[in-house]
Parts: structure tokens; sequence; C-alpha cells
């Protein structure tokens, strides 16, 4: 690619790592259109509406979060991000009273939640930046006048200078294949956990005083009262679960069918509370790509940046696991194609 002043960048994905890499890059300047498969942003910050009809015939609807649970902030600058968002009220603070008998908190005693729902992070980032959901992009094509980004055959805007993928690695490996077969094979190498996730309603008034568990044994990591999480909607006499599965029960049972799925968690939250649970509506989503099985799965850099090409990547497999790597790895990459921008604009 020849140096020049970069102006169109397309990004792909809009969880914590697109709409962070997003949000910079439009920040300084550069016309910016994020793509996502889904219907909004957030990806694994998620947050899922549910719908029912309860006993009376009544419609009932709630929101939980069957997605990160939170974020912890360990190192800068992505410390100073959190305080910001906690200043502007888009994060709030949750010190969960953990259950007798969990395994402890890994290095924190306090998440940080963002409210009123998971995906509040990313549309805050992705304020005033061109956005296209529900496209699944399956081809990037590079002419002499830019990038192409296609989905099912059809080009979506463009061309671009520049195109960022800020996918799961196994997303993002046949985007890479014929541009970059290097970074391609170490994406379709990453080995990510898989994660089984229960969410459920149930009318219950008998809570138990906790609002998480880390069970020791059993087929559940996590357990989780949603509505104990700060700026979620509570309704009397019902609690609101989200439990997920440790990552070796949800391998061995990957491709069994949601409906055996949902009646295993629901039996082993039943085990963990030490009672039957009165459910009222429950069903079960799966993350096939969770979290990366270690803190960094690729060689190199915390992103990868390709300057001839004008491709960038960055998530949490190259970051480090969680919403904090995703964050980290996107700001690397922003900082290092500004810098890149900045000396081509010098050249120029
Ligand atoms: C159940 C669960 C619990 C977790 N708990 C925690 C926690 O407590 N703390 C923590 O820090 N982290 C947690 N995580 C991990 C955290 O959510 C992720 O590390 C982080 O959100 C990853 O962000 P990302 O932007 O890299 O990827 P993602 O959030 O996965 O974003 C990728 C986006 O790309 C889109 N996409 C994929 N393919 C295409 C395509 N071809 N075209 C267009 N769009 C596409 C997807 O729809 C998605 O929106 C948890 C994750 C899960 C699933």
């Amino acid at each position: 690619m020849a140096l020049k002043e970069l102006q169109r960048v397309a990004v792909i994905g809009a969880g914590i790592a697109g709409s962070a890499c997003a949000h910079a890059l439009a920040q300084a300047g550069h016309a910016v259109q994020v793509f996502d498969k889904a219907r909004g942003p957030g990806g694994r910050l998620a947050t899922r509406r549910m719908a029912w009809v309860d006993s009376a015939g009544e419609p009932c609807t709630t929101w939980l979060d069957h997605g990160a649970l939170g974020m912890t902030a360990h190192v800068e600058p992505f410390g100073a991000f959190v305080d910001k968002g906690l200043q502007a009220g888009w994060l709030a603070e949750w010190r969960p009273v953990l259950a007798a008998g969990s395994l402890p908190l890994d290095g924190a005693a306090e998440f940080h939640v963002p409210v009123p729902d998971s995906p509040e992070l990313c549309r805050r980032l992705l304020a005033g930046v061109a956005t296209r959901w529900s496209c699944v992009i399956d081809n990037l094509q590079w002419t002499t006048s830019g990038w192409q980004v296609e989905a099912a055959g059809q080009r979506q805007g463009g061309p671009f200078d520049a195109v960022v993928l800020a996918l799961p690695p196994a997303q993002a490996a046949p985007l890479l294949v014929t541009h970059r077969s290097d970074w391609a094979r170490h994406a379709s190498l990453a080995p990510m956990q898989p994660c089984w996730t229960l969410m459920g309603v149930a009318a219950d008034d008998a809570v138990p005083a906790w609002e998480l568990a880390r069970p020791p044994a059993g087929p559940l990591a996590w357990v989780m009262r949603n509505d104990a999480r700060p700026g979620r909607a509570r309704a009397p006499g019902q609690a609101h679960w989200v439990a997920h599965a440790r990552a070796g029960w949800s391998r061995q049972h990957l491709e069994q069918p949601p409906e055996w799925v949902l009646q295993q968690l629901q039996a082993a939250l039943s085990d963990t509370l030490g009672r039957p649970v009165a459910w009222l509506h429950g069903t079960v989503h799966r993350w096939r790509y969770a979290l990366p099985q270690a803190r960094r799965t690729a060689p190199g850099e915390s992103f990868w940046w390709d300057a001839a090409q004008g491709l960038g990547v960055c998530g949490d497999f190259l970051g480090g696991a969680g919403v904090e790597g995703a964050w980290l790895s996107a700001h690397s990459l922003s900082t290092a194609m500004l810098r890149w921008l900045g000396d081509a604009a010098r050249a120029a």
C-alpha cells in the first residue's frame, strides 16, 4: 500500500476490541465503518432479552447478561478507561456477596459492570461511528483502489484504505488466509474454550443471601444472581439466574441438543442451591469461543498490523483473556495505526 493519509477504515467485529479500535480511529478523524454479524454491538459483552408468558397468561420480559460477568482492571491504560466509565456512569462497581464454599475470585473482589446492560460499553464507544448490523463479512479483496469488504457476494461500501479484524481467531482465520497465510495459520491454531450458559427466571422468594457462587465441583463454574447486579431490574418474587458451565463440561457436551443441556444445567443449579427450583422460564446459549485457553494464545505482539497491506487484527486471543486483554490489544493496534498514519502524512 502506498504511503498516504489513511482515511477510510473498515472494522469487522463490534465487540470490545472492534469498538475500542473504531472509537480511537474515528476520534482521530478517520472515516470508520464498523460491520458485525449480530443485530447490535457488544459481542461477548452480551445481554439477552427473554420474553415468555406466565401462568396467568401475562407476557413477561427479562434481560439477562449471558456473556462476560464484568471486567477487572489490572494495568494502565485500561484502568484509566474504567475510571472514565465509572465517572461517566456507564460502568458501575459490583462487589458480589460470594457463596460460602466458593472458590476465591482470581485477583479482584470487584467487577466493573456496564449499565444498564453489557453492550452499553460498546454502544458508548461507537456513538457517532457508522455501523452496519446483521452483516456477516465472508470475503476481503485487495484491489488497486483499496480493500473491498464483502458479505454473501455483495460489496459493502468502501473501498477502504485499511481493514481491522476484531473477531475470535477461528472467525478471523478464513478472512486472513489469502492475505496473510501465516496469521491465518496462527489464528486457526489458537485454542478457545467453549461455554454452555444457562439463563433462567425462577419463582422464588427464598433466594439465598449470596449473589455469586463458584462451585468447587460439578458442571457449573459460575452461578450469578443477575438481578443483584448494579442497574439491573428486580422483580418481586422472581430470581434471575445466569450460570456458566465449566470449559471441560462444555467441551464434552458441545454438540448435545439445547433441551438436554438446559435440563442438566438446571439440575446442577438446584444442586448448588441445595433445593429444587421453580422455573418460570429458561434457555441456554452455546459459546463456541468463550475465552482463550491461555492468557496469550498467539505468538508475538498483542496485535497484528501489516502496514504494507493496511491490515490489522486485534482481540482477546492476542491481548490476553478477558475484556481487559481485548481492549488492550485494540488500544495497541489503534496506537500503531495512528503512528503509522502520522509517519505516512509526514512522508506525503
Ligand atoms: C460466558 C462468558 C463469560 C465471560 N466472563 C468474563 C469475565 O468475567 N471477565 C472478562 O474480562 N471477560 C470475560 N469473558 C471474556 C470476554 O467477554 C471476551 O474476552 C471479550 O469480550 C472479547 O472481546 P472481543 O472484542 O475480542 O471479541 P467478541 O466480543 O467476540 O467480538 C467479536 C465480534 O465479531 C462479530 N463477528 C464474528 N464473525 C464475524 C463476521 N464474519 N462478520 C461480522 N462480524 C463478525 C461477532 O458477532 C462479535 O460481535 C467472558 C466470555 C464469555 C463468553
